[in-house]
């Protein structure tokens, strides 16, 4: 059988798990609801159980496959330990993910940090492939921010790209961070979802609860957060508003820094919501565009729903590699 490829999308809500072709065609799939109790061991075991199916799926077995991307949340290092995987339960620590799945997939796997990851497959076989600097957007759980500066992806000192954390309200909304008025505070799904249950509490009337439930589902997901808004449900139209305003204010303010080709959007929610919402964030980015700059191309991620999962296999096979930082230690490092 032809070279198979294993990757999974660590995500807040979903794990997504695939096996691709050479020619990154998607031969089987699985998904899962992402954990909410317990920890990272409790995660790796819906991992594996997730990939055994997508490769069942596909005809194989994961010991088979010539290996496995993973694109996780949080700080990952060389060895694939991830470290403080934010929106994932108990995973303030560290934990071994690459050698745990090893063991348990019985081939070889990289772990990447997920939007770079997501970024990196936009660049190589998706939406943002005909430009050189790119920021990608990557509109879920949280709000990540991916940036490739002339065909080099940039890391900074590590912790680079966090786009969710640009401030556009002082003394605003607390964010999952512990700061106020971040971009991630007023656009992020678990935000949001806070935020949409702390006013149903207080009285507001809202069938975001109701969706939730119908959808078998403990979380408002992207698709209930949609059904929502097709429904015109005034609280969740006027979250998923003030959301909008949000990442055009904070998508603008880094395009007037970078001056980038192109803005990629992707995430849960930018797939969910598709092209219409896209051409919502530009124009709420308008306003806030520096006079006299060129604006960028502005863009839907154009891998969809897999894209993370694409993005994670394809660390196996690079096309169109993105070439790394060089780290260069900061001002009070010794
Ligand atoms: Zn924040």
């Amino acid at each position: 059988m032809a070279a198979l490829r294993g990757g999974i999308d660590l995500g807040g809500t979903k794990i997504e798990a695939i096996v691709v072709d050479a020619s990154n065609t998607v031969k089987g799939s699985s998904r899962h609801p992402t954990p909410t109790a317990g920890g990272p061991a409790d995660v790796a075991k819906v991992m594996v159980q997730a990939l055994s199916e997508a490769a069942k799926s596909a005809g194989t077995e994961t010991g088979d496959l010539t290996g496995v991307g993973v694109g996780s949340p949080g700080a990952v290092s060389p060895s694939g330990v991830v470290t403080a995987a934010r929106n994932l339960p108990g995973w303030n620590g560290s934990f071994p993910l690459a050698g745990t799945l090893e063991t348990a997939f019985g081939t070889r796997v990289i772990v990447g940090n997920d939007v770079a990851v997501g970024t990196q497959a936009e660049y190589a076989i998706g939406a943002a492939k005909p430009y050189g600097s790119v920021l990608g957007v990557f509109w879920g759980t949280g709000v990540g921010g991916g940036l490739i500066l002339d065909g080099q992806m940039w890391h900074g000192r590590g912790g680079a790209g966090e786009i969710g954390h640009v401030v556009v309200k002082d003394n605003g909304r607390r964010c999952g961070c512990g700061h106020r008025g971040c971009m991630e505070a007023y656009a992020g799904r678990a935000s949001m979802e806070i935020k949409a249950r702390k006013e149903i509490k207080k009285g507001a009337k809202s069938d975001l609860i109701k969706l939730m439930k119908k959808k078998d589902r403990v979380r408002f997901t992207s698709s209930v957060w949609f059904d929502a808004v097709e429904m015109e449900d005034k609280l969740a139209v006027s979250l998923i508003d003030q959301a909008v305003l949000a990442l055009g204010q904070g998508i603008a303010s880094a395009v007037n820094l970078l001056d980038i080709d192109a803005v990629i959007i992707g995430g849960g929610l930018g797939t969910r919501f598709g092209q219409p919402y896209v051409d919502r964030i530009i124009a709420a980015m308008e306003p806030h565009l520096f006079p006299g700059h060129t604006n960028p191309a502005v863009a839907l991620a154009g891998l969809g729903d897999m894209g993370g999962a694409l993005g994670a296999a394809l660390q196996l096979k690079r096309t169109r590699t993105a070439r790394a930082a060089t780290r260069r230690p900061g001002l009070n490092e010794a």
